[in-house]
C-alpha cells in the first residue's frame, strides 16, 4: 500500500564509478557515442533517438521481466522510466533478475530502488522514478497518470499476476493508453500489444507537431517507410491506419481461477523471460518512435524447451487484431477491476496477520502441495482436507479450500498479497 517516490532527480552514478580517475575518458559520455549503433539502424535513426529521449515508459513489476525490459529501455535511451514494484530483492532472484546483485539481496533492497541504482551505473543521462508500491485500483492513477509530471506514453506489463494485468487493462482501455502484456513461466514466453482506439489520430497529431521548420529535412525516409521515396510520410499525405487491437479481456474474458502456476511453483528459465522482454521492448520502441503501424497484432507465444517438430506447438500466434464487440472492457466499457469489484477483500486480522478474503479460487490441496514440496524456500508444509499451511521465512500462510488465506507474521498488505500471488496465484 505504501507509495514511495525514491528518485525525482536524474539518476546519478556512484562517485567511485563516475570519477575521472576511474575512467580513461573523463567527463560525460556523449549521446552521439552512446547511441551511435542504434541510430545507424534505419528503423530508429536520429529522429527516432530524439523521440526516445523525450519518452516516458512505465514498467509495472520489477522482477525478471521488469528488470530486463528496464535495462533494455534504459540502454536504448528512453528518457524517463517509472519502475513500479512492491517487492524486495531476494537471493532466488539473482538467477534471472538482471539488474540486481548479491548486495541488494543481502540488504533486501526494494526492487524498484535497486533497479534505479543499477541503471544509474550504465546510463546516468536518463531519469528513473522508483515507485515502491503495490498497484491497486486506488493508486493506479497516481502511478500511471501522475498529475505532477508528464504521464507515461505506454505501460509495460512485467507483473507476475493476472489481478494486476486486468487492472492495467481496465485503466489503459479507459484512458486510451497503449500497454504491452508479457509473461514467462518455465520455458514459456508470451506477449501481446494492446493498442487503444484513439491511437491513430493521436499519433498523427504528434507527428504533425514535428513538422516544424527544419525537422522535415532531418527525417530519414526510412524512419517512416510508408511515405513516397525520399519523403517523410506526412508530407506524402499518407495516413497510416492503426486501428485498435483486442484488449486482454477480448482474448481472456476472465482471469484464470483455481491453482495457477507461478514462477515460484513451476520455476522459470531466464532465457524465456529475456525473450519476452526483448519482444516487448522492441514493440515499445516502434511505438515510441512513432511507428505503431509496425506493431504486432497477435498474442505471440513460444515454448523454448520442447522441440515440438511442429511450428504450431513451439511457436504460436493468435490473432488479436480486432476488438471483440461484446468485450466487457473495451466494448461495453465496464471496468470491474478498476472499480475493485473483482478484487479479494483484504483485512488486518488479529495481531500481526493479514487475511485475504478470496473465495472464488477453489484449491486442489494435493496438487498445490506436490508443487510446493520441493521448494527450498518453504518449510513446515502441511495439509489436510480443510487447509494447507507453510512457512516462508518469518511468514506463515494458511490457505483454506475456497482460496481464502491468512498470512501471519506481517501487517503489510502488499507483502501478504505478494506471497499469495507467488505461491497460490492471483
Ligand atoms: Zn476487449
Amino acid at each position: 500500500m505504501h507509495l514511495n517516490e525514491c528518485a525525482e532527480a536524474p539518476a546519478s552514478a556512484s562517485p567511485e564509478k563516475n570519477s575521472p580517475a576511474a575512467s580513461p575518458t573523463a567527463g560525460p559520455i556523449a549521446d552521439a557515442d552512446r547511441y551511435s549503433r542504434q541510430v545507424l539502424f534505419p528503423g530508429i535513426g536520429p529522429l527516432g533517438q530524439q523521440r526516445l529521449a523525450a519518452s516516458h515508459v512505465a514498467i509495472v513489476g520489477c522482477g525478471a521481466m521488469g528488470a530486463a525490459s528496464a535495462s533494455l529501455l534504459a540502454r536504448a535511451g528512453v528518457g524517463t522510466l517509472s519502475l513500479i514494484d512492491r517487492d524486495f530483492v531476494e537471493p532466488s532472484n539473482l538467477q534471472r533478475q538482471v539488474l540486481f546483485d548479491e548486495a541488494d539481496a543481502r540488504d533486501s533492497l526494494p526492487k524498484a530502488e535497486a533497479a534505479r541504482r543499477h541503471i544509474a551505473l550504465f546510463n546516468s543521462r536518463i531519469t528513473v522514478h522508483a515507485r515502491i508500491a503495490d498497484l491497486t485500483p486506488t493508486n493506479i492513477a497516481d502511478l500511471l497518470a501522475p498529475t505532477n509530471q508528464p504521464a507515461p506514453q505506454i505501460v509495460l506489463d512485467a507483473t507476475d499476476n493476472f489481478e494486476a494485468r486486468y487492472l492495467i487493462n481496465d485503466f489503459a482501455v479507459q484512458r486510451g493508453t497503449p500497454w504491452i502484456y508479457a509473461a514467462a513461466i518455465g520455458a514459456y514466453a508470451a506477449t501481446m500489444n494492446i493498442l487503444p482506439s484513439n491511437l491513430s489520430s493521436r499519433t498523427l497529431s504528434e507527428r504533425s507537431e514535428s513538422k516544424g521548420e527544419g525537422s522535415a529535412s532531418t527525417v530519414p525516409c526510412s524512419l517512416f517507410p510508408v511515405g513516397a521515396p525520399g519523403e517523410p510520410f506526412w508530407l506524402a499525405g499518407v495516413t497510416v491506419p492503426c486501428p485498435p487491437t483486442a484488449c486482454l479481456a477480448c482474448i481472456f474474458p476472465k482471469p484464470p481461477t483455481g491453482n495457477v502456476e507461478t514462477c515460484d511453483t513451476a520455476g522459470i528459465l531466464s532465457t524465456a523471460v529475456n525473450l519476452a522482454a526483448s519482444i516487448q521492448v522492441t514493440e515499445a520502441l516502434k511505438f515510441l518512435t512513432g511507428q505503431p503501424h509496425l506493431m504486432r497484432r497477435t498474442l505471440l507465444s513460444f515454448d523454448l524447451w520442447n522441440p515440438a517438430g511442429n511450428a504450431t506447438l513451439d511457436r504460436s500466434e493468435i490473432s488479436a487484431s480486432t476488438p471483440r464487440p461484446d468485450c466487457e472492457v473495451c466494448g461495453q466499457r465496464v471496468f470491474t477491476h478498476l472499480a475493485g469489484r473483482d478484487r479479494a477483500h483484504i483485512t488486518l486480522c488479529g495481531r500481526d496477520s493479514v487475511q485475504i478474503h478470496e473465495n472464488r479460487r477453489p484449491v486442489d490441496f494435493s496438487a498445490l502441495r506436490a508443487r510446493l514440496e520441493s521448494h527450498a524456500d518453504i518449510a513446515d508444509l502441511r495439509s489436510n482436507d480443510l487447509l494447507l499451511r507453510f512457512r516462508r521465512g518469518p511468514l506463515t500462510l494458511t490457505l483454506f479450500a475456497d482460496g481464502r488465506a491468512i498470512i501471519q507474521g506481517t501487517t503489510d498488505i502488499a507483502l501478504a498479497r505478494s506471497l499469495y500471488a507467488r505461491f497460490i496465484g492471483s
